[in-house]
C-alpha cells in the first residue's frame, strides 16, 4: 500500500467519526427544529381557536342582552322587533336575528318585512339542543333559510321566571368566518380551514367555494376527531404536502386547522440543514485536499529518500550535497543512510586494502616457499660436489696401490672440501643467527679503506678472485663497525661480483665518504640483474634463474646476510642494474664516524718491536699473512700449524707471546693453552686467544683456559699492536 493511502486512511479514521457525529447532530437538530416549528404552529392554531370561542361568547352575550329585553315581557313582539333591529344594526357579523316559539315557529325575523311570513330555522338539531339543555347552542354549517347560501346559528333560550318562553337565534353568514380566518394568519403561506363539529369545511382560505360543505382531507378528518390538538404531515385537498395542525374550540366544538406547504416550512429548516451538510462535506473535501497536498509533501521526501538510497548503492552521489526534505525524521533517515553508506565504503576500502595486503603477503609467502624449494635443490647440489670429492678421495686412500703423492693429494682434497662444507654450514648458521638477531657486534672505529684493502688482499691471496682484477678506489672513511662482519659483507659482495662477471669484465671497489655516510660501492660489468629481481635480491634464498646453472653455485643467502649485517650497523644497502648484461652496482652506506685519536704510543712502539712471537694457526693464508706483518714490524716470529709443533716450538724457542687459534684441528686452542701452562716455558708466555667468537662468554672461557688476552678474527694491525704493547707492559711489571 502506498504511503498516501495510509495517510488517507489515517485522516479518514480521524475525520469520519467527526463527520458521522456531525451528521447525527444535524439530524437531531433537524428534528428539534421541526418539533419547535410544530409547537409554534400548534400554539398559533390554539390561539385562533380561543379567538373563535371568544367570538361565540361575544355573540351569546349580545343575544342574552336582547333576550332579557323588557320588550319580550308582555308578548308585544312589535316592540321587540324594533329592539332587535337596533341590536342587529350594532352586530356587524350577524346577518339575521330570529325569535322562535317553543314549537319552532318563527315569530319575528329581522331583517324581514313586518307581516311577512317568518321562515322556519333550517337547523332543528340546534333548536332541539337549546330546548333540551336550556343552554345556548351553536350550529354547524347549514344553508341559510332566507337568503340561501351557507350560514351558522347561535341559539339561546329566552326565559321568564323559571319558564322557557322563546328561542332566540342569531344567524351568521359563512363569509364572516372566512373573514375571521383571514384576520389570524398563522403563517404567510398557510391555508386556514374551519371545520364544524361534524368536521365539515365551513370556511377555507384556499379555494373556499370549492370545498365548503365538504369533508376536509382524510388525515385532517381523522386526526381532528381523534385529538383536540395536534400537528402532523398531511396531504392537503389540492394534493400537496402540508404541515398541518388543528385545535378544537371547546365552546363550539369547531376546529381551526391550518396547513403550511412542506416545501416552505422545510425551505427555512433546510437552509440551516444544508449549511451544516455543506459544512460537513466541505470539511471532508478539505480533509481530502489537505491529505493530497500534505500526503505529497510526505510522499515526495520518501521517494527522494528511496532515490538517495539507490544512488548511494550505486555510489554516484556526493553524500555531502544530499538534502532530502524539510521532514526532520526523513532527513534523519537520509543522514543515517549517508553515514551507513560512508561506513560501508570505508569498510569495503579497508577490506580491499586488507585483501590487497593478504594477496601481497600470499604472493610473498609463495615466493619465499619457491625460494626455499630452490634453496633446498641448490643446497643438495652444493653438498653433493664436496661430498663427491671427499668420497672419491677416500676411495683413493683406500686403494692399495696408491702412491704417497696421490694419498697426500687425496688428504688435501678431503681437508679442502671439509673446509668448504664447514663454510657452507657456518654460512647457514650465520644467516640463522643474523636473521633472528642473535648476534652482537663488537664495534670499533676503523678506516673502511684499510679494511677494504685487507679484504682484497686476503681474497686475492686465497685465489677467490679467480683471476679477476679488482680496482680499489679508496679514500679514508671511518665508521664504527664490527670489522669481522663488515669484512664478511665486502667478501660477499666481491665474491658475487666475481661470480657473476665473465673473466673479461671489470670489477671496481670504491670506498669514500658522502655527507655523514661512509659509502662502499662494488660495481661490476657482469651479467646484471633484471628489474623483476632487483626488489627481491636481498631476500633469503633468492637466486636469479640465470645464476642457477652457474658452476659457481651459491645458496642465495649471501645478500641476505649483507643486508642484515649492514642494517645491524644502522646502515643500508642498495642494488642497482640497468638490466641483464649491463652489470650491477651494490652500494652500502654506514654512519660515518670521527677518526680516532692517534694510536697509543706503546701500540705504535709495538709495530717497531723486537719480541719473540709464536703464531699457532691452521689456516695457511692467515698464518702467513700474520707472520709477514709481525716480521715487518721487526719481531722474531715462529709459526706452527698444529698443537704438537706448537708445543715443540714453545720448548725450543721460549717465545714472549703466543697467538693461539682456537679452532685448531685435533686439539683446540683452549686445550693447547692448558698444555702450555703445564710447562715452565708455557707459564711465562703471554697467551693471546685468536678466535672468530667474540661473545663475553667466549672471552671468559679463554681467560679460564689460561689466556691473557682475547682477539677476535680478523685481527687488525692496531688491535695486534695493542695486545703486544699489553704483553710488554705485563712482562715489565713482573
Ligand atoms: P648466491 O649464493 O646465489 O650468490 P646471494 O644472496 O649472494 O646468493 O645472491 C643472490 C642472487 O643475486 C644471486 O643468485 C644472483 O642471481 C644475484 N646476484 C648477486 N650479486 C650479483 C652480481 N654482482 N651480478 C649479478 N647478479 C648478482
Amino acid at each position: 500500500m502506498r504511503i498516501r493511502s495510509h495517510i488517507v486512511l489515517l485522516v479518514a479514521a480521524a475525520v469520519l467519526p467527526l463527520m458521522t457525529f456531525s451528521t447525527i447532530m444535524t439530524v437531531v437538530f433537524w428534528r428539534q427544529q421541526r418539533a419547535a416549528f410544530e409547537d409554534r404552529f400548534i400554539e398559533r392554531v390554539r390561539a385562533v381557536s380561543i379567538a373563535l370561542d371568544r367570538e361565540h361568547l361575544a355573540t351569546v352575550s349580545a343575544l342574552r342582552g336582547l333576550a332579557e329585553s323588557a320588550t319580550l315581557d308582555g308578548g308585544d313582539l312589535s316592540r321587540f322587533q324594533s329592539r332587535a333591529r337596533e341590536v342587529l344594526a350594532g352586530e356587524e357579523s350577524w346577518s339575521a336575528v330570529t325569535l322562535l316559539d317553543l314549537g319552532g315557529r318563527g315569530l319575528v325575523r329581522i331583517p324581514g318585512r313586518s307581516g311577512a311570513p317568518v321562515p322556519s330555522l333550517n337547523d332543528s338539531a340546534t333548536f332541539r339542543r337549546v330546548l333540551e339543555t336550556g343552554q345556548p347552542a351553536i350550529s354547524g354549517l347549514v344553508t341559510s333559510p332566507g337568503r340561501g347560501g351557507y350560514a351558522t346559528y347561535i341559539a339561546i333560550p329566552v326565559t321568564r321566571g323559571r319558564a322557557l318562553r322563546y328561542v332566540l337565534v342569531a344567524e351568521i353568514d359563512q363569509r364572516i368566518w372566512l373573514r375571521f380566518l383571514s384576520f389570524y394568519p398563522v403563517a404567510p403561506e398557510a391555508t386556514m380551514t374551519l371545520l364544524d363539529q361534524n368536521r365539515i369545511v365551513m370556511a377555507r382560505t384556499l379555494n373556499n367555494d370549492q370545498w365548503i360543505g365538504r369533508p376536509p382531507s382524510p388525515t385532517l378528518y381523522a386526526k381532528s376527531a381523534e385529538f383536540p390538538l395536534g400537528a402532523y404531515r398531511n396531504v392537503g385537498l389540492e394534493g400537496q404536502w402540508f404541515y398541518s395542525a388543528h385545535s378544537r374550540a371547546s365552546l363550539s366544538g369547531w376546529s381551526v386547522a391550518t396547513g403550511v406547504p412542506v416545501g416552505s416550512v422545510e425551505a427555512s429548516l433546510r437552509g440551516s440543514l444544508v449549511a451544516m451538510l455543506v459544512g460537513i462535506a466541505g470539511t471532508g473535501a478539505l480533509a481530502i485536499g489537505l491529505v493530497i497536498v500534505l500526503g505529497r509533501r510526505i510522499e515526495q521526501p520518501i521517494r527522494r529518500l528511496a532515490g538517495l538510497a539507490r544512488s548511494l548503492a550505486r555510489s554516484d552521489t556526493d553524500p555531502s550535497r544530499v538534502r532530502v526534505s524539510n521532514v526532520r525524521e526523513v532527513d534523519e533517515v537520509a543522514a543515517t543512510l549517508v553515514e551507513a553508506a560512508e561506513l560501508i565504503q570505508r569498510r569495503s576500502a579497508e577490506l580491499d586494502e586488507a585483501l590487497a595486503k593478504e594477496t601481497a603477503a600470499r604472493a610473498q609467502a609463495e615466493d619465499a616457499s619457491r625460494s626455499k624449494d630452490e634453496f633446498l635443490a641448490m643446497l643438495g647440489h652444493e653438498l653433493r660436489n664436496p661430498l663427491g670429492a671427499i668420497s672419491s678421495a677416500t676411495a683413493v686412500l683406500d686403494h692399495a696401490g696408491r702412491s704417497e703423492a696421490a694419498a697426500a693429494r687425496a688428504r688435501a682434497v678431503i681437508a679442502r672440501q671439509v673446509r668448504h662444507l664447514v663454510g657452507i654450514v657456518d654460512d647457514l648458521l650465520d644467516v640463522a643467527r643474523v636473521t633472528t638477531g642473535k648476534i652482537s657486534l663488537h664495534r670499533q672505529v676503523v678506516d673502511l679503506a684499510s679494511i677494504a684493502q685487507g679484504c682484497l688482499n686476503t681474497l686475492r691471496a686465497s685465489g677467490r678472485l679467480a683471476g679477476h682484477e679488482v680496482a680499489l678506489v679508496a679514500e679514508p672513511a671511518w665508521a664504527e663497525i664490527d670489522v669481522t662482519r663488515i669484512e664478511q659483507v665486502l667478501t660477499n659482495l666481491l665474491v658475487n661480483a666475481v661470480k657473476y662477471t665473465p673473466a673479461s669484465g671489470a670489477i671496481r671497489l670504491g670506498i669514500g665518504a658522502e655527507a655523514d655516510q661512509a659509502v662502499i660501492v662494488v660495481r661490476d660489468t657482469g651479467i646484471g640483474i633484471t628489474a623483476g629481481m632487483l626488489p627481491r635480491i636481498f631476500d633469503l634464498f633468492v637466486q636469479s634463474d640465470s645464476a642457477l646453472d652457474r658452476a659457481q653455485g651459491g645458496l642465495g643467502i649471501g645478500l641476505t646476510l649483507v643486508r642484515k649485517i649492514v642494517e645491524l650497523h644502522g646502515g643500508s644497502v642498495q642494488a642497482s642494474s640497468d638490466g641483464p648484461g649491463q652489470g650491477s652496482t651494490f652500494t652500502v652506506r654506514l654512519p660515518l664516524a670521527a677518526p680516532p685519536a692517534p694510536p697509543h704510543a706503546a701500540a705504535a712502539a709495538a709495530k717497531a718491536g723486537s719480541g719473540r712471537i709464536l703464531i699457532v694457526e691452521d689456516n695457511d693464508d692467515a698464518r702467513e699473512m700474520l707472520h709477514a706483518m709481525l716480521e715487518l714490524w721487526g719481531h722474531d716470529v715462529d709459526d706452527a700449524r698444529d698443537a704438537d709443533s706448537a708445543l715443540a716450538c714453545l720448548q725450543q724457542r721460549e717465545p714472549d707471546i703466543a697467538l693461539l687459534d682456537i679452532g685448531l684441528p685435533g686439539c683446540d686452542g683452549y686445550e693447547l693453552a692448558r698444555r702450555f701452562r703445564g710447562s715452565a716455558a708455557g707459564r711465562r708466555v703471554f697467551l693471546v686467544a685468536v678466535t672468530g667468537y667474540g661473545q663475553p662468554e667466549d672471552r671468559g672461557r679463554a681467560i679460564e683456559a689460561g689466556f691473557n688476552a682475547h682477539l677476535v678474527k680478523p685481527v687488525g694491525p692496531d688491535a695486534l699492536a695493542e695486545v703486544i704493547a699489553l704483553a710488554r707492559g705485563n712482562r715489565q711489571n713482573r
